[in-house]
Order: structure tokens, then sequence, then C-alpha cells
């Protein structure tokens, strides 16, 4: 076989299809973000598509741990957990993570892709005869995980609690059941009804297993997620979630009873065989926890920044996606127009989304997901949507009535 020339030609197609994606070089400036330097353009950028929804990657008591820790310990674990990787920073980062949900344990992995496709593969492969239903838009690790089980799958329609009851149902009572779902989806920032989902959960004698990927740090009183916010975490048999959306650094995690997380810890692959994260990663992380633990501020102002945003993009016609969430779909809903308008802010307006197209949506759904943050300025919302308006005009992109103020 010509090796390289299969590569070219499947590389080829994805670009014929315009499924091609092109990363931006970007430079984060600290102290100064949503700032960066654009390598792959030139000047800076201010960026409207980032995970890191609060901006505690740059958050003064994160360095300073971050640093510390570095210091009295040096730059990796230098094992597994198993080998001499558990630091004393990983177990306190584990207690801070119990703690944050309500759980008695719970158990750390290097990325929230990881710890899903891990604790769903384990524990759905280890449950003698175990069944998972699977929401139809869960995340590749969720959907991987339960592939490398080779368990059985069901999936459900998408936050569809009819399809899932009819579903469960069609299972004898006593076959072990998980259900898997998120809270915030978030490509359309639509959110799973959470509570209806554990009483079926009860009703089937399922276990549930919420991905809150992002919804952490973000609602509910400590940052515990939605569940935390409706109150619903006990609800709940496993919680996972990530470190390196609202939390600022890297790493992913499940919380859960403690026989469950020792479970995993005991047959998970994925968690016993990889190096455990630099203790500076977990005091970084642990140190963000703890910080939106106790303050609100951030949460209040990012809500209050999403609230603006939808408001100004409202008031010029600009149509995005309603939901309850900190997610702003603004639908083009035309893959090359997507693509042009994105190049073309980042070009022109020193400002980077990312077009988000088929498959990670479906067709005619292409979009702009901006996601507001509290360190985006008025400033910074008023050059978004000028330059937004102008390019909606340019690519005679259909408007929504505008509702009367
Ligand atoms: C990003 C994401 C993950 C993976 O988390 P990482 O820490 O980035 O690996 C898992 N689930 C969902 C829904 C995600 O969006």
């Amino acid at each position: 076989m010509k090796y390289q020339d299969y590569f070219r030609s499947r590389l080829d197609t994805l670009r014929d299809e315009g499924n091609y994606r092109e990363f931006a070089e970007l430079e984060r400036h600290r102290g100064a973000y949503p700032r960066a330097k654009c390598h792959s353009g030139e000047g800076d950028v201010t960026i409207w598509c980032s995970n890191d929804y609060l901006g505690m990657g740059q958050h003064p008591d994160v360095l300073a741990a971050m640093h510390e820790a570095l210091d009295r310990t040096g730059a990796g674990a230098g094992g597994t957990r198993n080998i001499s990787g558990t630091t004393h920073d990983h177990v306190l980062l584990e207690a801070e993570l119990a703690d944050l949900h309500g759980k008695e344990a719970a158990l750390l992995f290097t990325s929230g892709y990881v710890s899903n496709w891990a604790a769903l593969g384990t524990l759905a492969s280890e449950i003698p005869d175990c069944v998972v239903l699977s929401d139809a838009l869960n995340h590749a690790s969720m959907i991987e995980g339960i592939r490398h089980s080779r368990a059985q799958k069901v999936i459900w329609k998408h936050n569809d609690l009819e399809d899932l009851e009819a579903k469960l149902a069609a299972l004898p009572l006593e076959q072990p059941k998980l259900i898997a779902f998120e809270s915030v989806y978030s490509m359309d920032g639509d959110v799973a009804p959470i509570e209806a989902i554990c009483d079926l959960a009860d009703r089937y004698g399922a276990m549930t297993y919420l991905d809150e990927v992002h919804a952490v740090g973000l609602y509910g009183p400590r940052g515990g997620g939605l569940a935390e916010q409706l109150g619903l975490m006990d609800r709940l048999t496993v919680i996972e979630g990530t470190l390196g959306k609202a939390f600022g650094v890297v790493g992913g995690y499940i919380a859960a009873s403690a026989e469950l997380c020792d479970f995993v810890r005991s047959f998970a692959s994925g968690f016993i065989f990889t190096t455990a994260l630099p203790p500076a990663v977990a005091a970084g992380a642990a140190a963000s926890v703890r910080h939106l633990k106790a303050s609100c501020e951030e949460r209040t102002v990012h809500q209050a920044r999403v609230a603006e945003v939808r408001a100004q993009l409202d008031a010029i016609g600009l149509p995005h996606i309603e939901n309850p969430s900190h997610i702003i779909p603004v639908m083009v809903g035309d893959p090359v127009k997507c693509k042009f308008i994105s190049d073309t802010l980042l070009r022109d307006h020193g400002i980077y989304i990312q077009p988000i197209n088929y498959p990670t949506v479906p067709k005619g759904t292409e979009r702009l997901r901006i996601t507001p943050s509290p360190v985006h300025t008025a400033q910074d919302v008023a050059k978004l949507v000028t330059a937004l308006e102008a390019l909606w005009t340019q690519c005679q992109l259909a408007r929504q009535p505008i509702a009367a103020q």
C-alpha cells in the first residue's frame, strides 16, 4: 500500500466535503484573557468560543497554587496512581470534588474524556448483563466508553422521557441498567430533565450517570453543577465532570459512592495504566474548585454577560437558539457562510469564533457557538455584535422579527 497517498486522499475527501479542520494557533495573554495573540494571523484577537467559561485559567489563586506545587514537588507525578503517582495533591483534590458533589468519594482521571470512557466502559463491562441506556446526543467520550464495554446499548431519543420510559419498560426489571446522559448539552445549550430521569431510574431499578462537564463551576450555589442547583445531587449514582472547562485547568473525574469509586479504581484500565496528572495540575484544579465553592461573583457576572449578549443579538434580529444555559448558538445554517463569517471575524475584526459545521452538528444547522464570560467587557460585546451585524448583511442571511422592547 502507498500509505502517504492513502492519507492524502482521505484528507482530500474531507476538504472536498468542507469537513477539514483548521486550527487557529493562539497564545493566550495571562491577565488579559480573553485576549490572545493569533499566530495564524496578525495581532491580537478576542476569544469568544472558549470553554474556559469563567476565566479561571488565569485566576491568581489557581496560578499561585500551581507555582507553589511545582516548586514544592517538581514537574510530573512520576508514575501511575498505583506506582508512586498518588501524591498528596491528588488525594486533596479528590476530597474537594467528593465534597463539591455531596458524594462519599471521587476519582480523578487525566481528562473528562478519559473519565467517561473509563468509568462507563468499566461499569458497563464489569456488571454482568448490564444494559446502557444512552441519550442520542451524548458526547463522543461516553459513546466510545459504552462501545468499548461491548455491553448491550439502547439509545433513547434526546431528552425524550416517553421514549426512555418505553425503552426501560421493555427490559426485564431485574436486568442491571445504567442511564447515561448530560446536564447541559454543549451544542444547543439545552438541558436534561434530570429529576424526571431520576424518577424513571428509581421506578425501573436503574443507575444514573450524569455528565456535568458543561455545568460544573457554573451552576449551583457552590458550582456543583445543574444537579446542585436543582437539589438533585443525591439522586444521581455517578456525577462526572471536567477540570478543564469552567475550572480552567485540565483533568476529569467521577464522584459517587465509596464502593463505586473503589470499583472503578480497581477495574478501569484507563485509570490504572496511565501516569497520574502532575501534582501542580491537581493543586491548581483544587484551588479553582475551592474558589468557586466560596465565590458566586464569577457565576453572577457570567450569567449577566450571557443575558447581555442575547439581548443585543435580539435587538438586531440575529437568530440564536433559546436555551436556559450559558451557551449561545447563533444559527447560520450554511457551512460555507459559517466558515466565511468565522474567517472574516478573525481576519478583519480580531474576533475568534470557531465555526461549528457537520458532522459536529446536523447539516443545515451550522452555527457560531458563542460563550460569553465574566472577562468579556461591555466594549467586547458591542464590538462582537457590530461585526456580526455587518457580516449578516454581507452574507444576506435572514433575521428574526425584532421583538417589541
Ligand atoms: C469536553 C467534554 C468532555 C471531555 O472533557 P475533557 O476534560 O475536555 O476531556 C466530556 N463530556 C462532554 C459533554 C464534553 O463536552
